[in-house]
């Protein structure tokens, strides 16, 4: 029995294929038929009219944040409850992150926490440069309200979408629901290129500015000319070529992360285990399957289950610490925060690749059931 991972890279025939064909083609180079061609169908699949491949999902919230006129002495607005790369670009432009927590309903920033903290920002007389808003685990955060309280003190909204390709609110695609789109091909993402990223947007301006920032910031000219700073962020053809051949399969993806979920919610339908709650206003990509454990009712902590796990050898991970417990953001500014603390404390990622098998996932569920068990035991035997 080989070792369950967490999220791993789930490749194919296509992918190889295209690989191959890239590598044949001689554009191994971070540019090439296969970028552009990779670049038209994720914006065509999430409906956005431009798109530029980058090198990460980080490398894109930098130049977002740039193209927005995040500067020195700014505030961005950001979900707390997220991996740090949501967070650090803010840093990078020499803005300030303000945390805003999520709320139970989606584990997603908290629509009228937001409202508050804009309403409060916009009374003294310091509105944030933009709000990054980030689909947590795959599934969109709650748009409508988070748009009005944005549109209403004309705050763009940049949207991380980075776990969340494939996913839906309201019949609209993540990553097309701000001013401003994220995605990450990262190796534990549904798709992956090993490393890679993609910034959409309907405006035109900005994502030719990206590319522009993107490749060096070359002025148009025979010799190297720079009125500006720029960086080395573009993607390669040769992944850009892995990353065709996963968006050919992306729904197939979808729908087994989704499967996934759908049996450990039967499986795990244990008392003191909960599960990431899907909202009814869209669908998830289920990129990640979490529970929650609440020791008093299950018998035992969500520390209990992850060291079990991997003592057979099966990866989990605590959810994501949020942003204002990291001890690098300890001097931000956060509104709220005890949701985030509390999911991160209780919170658990299941081993949820697309490619885990019927057994396998009847092995990682057995062996949660069985720390319960054990623990039941272990206490019978002391009394
Ligand atoms: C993975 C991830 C990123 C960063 O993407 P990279 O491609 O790894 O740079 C940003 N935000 C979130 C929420 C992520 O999960």
């Amino acid at each position: 029995m080989g070792r369950i991972y967490l999220s791993p890279p789930h490749m194919g025939e296509h992918e190889r294929k295209l690989l191959v064909e890239a590598f044949d083609s001689n554009w191994i180079a971070p540019l090439g038929p296969h970028v552009d061609a990779f670049e038209q169908e994720v914006a065509a699949r999430v409906g956005v009219s431009h798109a530029v491949a980058l090198s990460s999902g980080t490398g894109a919230l930098h130049l977002a944040l740039q193209i927005l006129g995040a500067g020195a002495g700014d505030e961005v607005l950001v979900s707390t409850l997220t991996f740090s790369a949501s967070a650090n670009p803010i840093t990078y432009v020499g803005a300030r992150p303000v945390f805003i927590d999520c709320d139970r309903a989606t584990w997603n920033m908290d629509p009228a926490l937001l409202a508050e903290e804009l309403e409060v920002s916009a009374r003294r007389g310091k509105l944030p440069k933009a709000v990054i808003v980030v689909d947590l685990f795959g599934q969109c955060a709650d748009y409508d309200p988070i748009r009005a309280a944005c549109v209403r003190y004309e705050v763009p909204i940049l949207e991380d979408a980075a776990e969340a390709l494939g996913a839906s609110y309201k019949g609209r695609s993540a990553g097309s629901l701000g001013e401003l789109g994220v995605f990450s091909f990262n190796g534990n993402k549904i798709i992956t290129t090993s490393g890679g990223g993609m910034l959409v947007a309907n405006r035109k301006d900005w994502i030719d500015r990206a590319r522009f920032l993107a490749t060096q910031a070359r002025d148009p000219s025979p010799h190297y000319q720079h009125s500006q700073i720029g960086y080395n962020y573009r993607l390669s053809n040769l992944l850009a070529a892995v990353g065709r051949g996963q968006l050919r399969v992306l729904d197939q993806r979808v729908a087994e992360r989704r499967a996934s979920r759908d049996y450990y919610r039967k499986a795990l339908d244990l008392p003191g285990i909960d599960f990431m709650p899907e909202a009814t206003y869209g669908r998830s990509n289920g990129w990640l399957t979490c529970i929650t454990v609440d020791a008093c009712a299950f018998g035992a902590t969500r520390e209990d289950i992850r060291l079990h796990l991997e003592s057979r050898d099966i990866e989990s991970r605590p959810i994501w610490k949020p942003m204002h417990l990291q001890p690098v953001f300890s001097a931000c500014r956060v509104r709220g925060g005890n949701v985030a603390r509390d999911l991160f404390e209780r919170g658990l990622c299941l081993p949820s690749g697309s490619s885990l098998t019927v057994e396998e996932r009847d092995r990682v569920a057995a062996e949660v059931r069985s720390v319960r068990r054990r623990r039941a035991s272990s206490h019978d035997h002391d009394a």
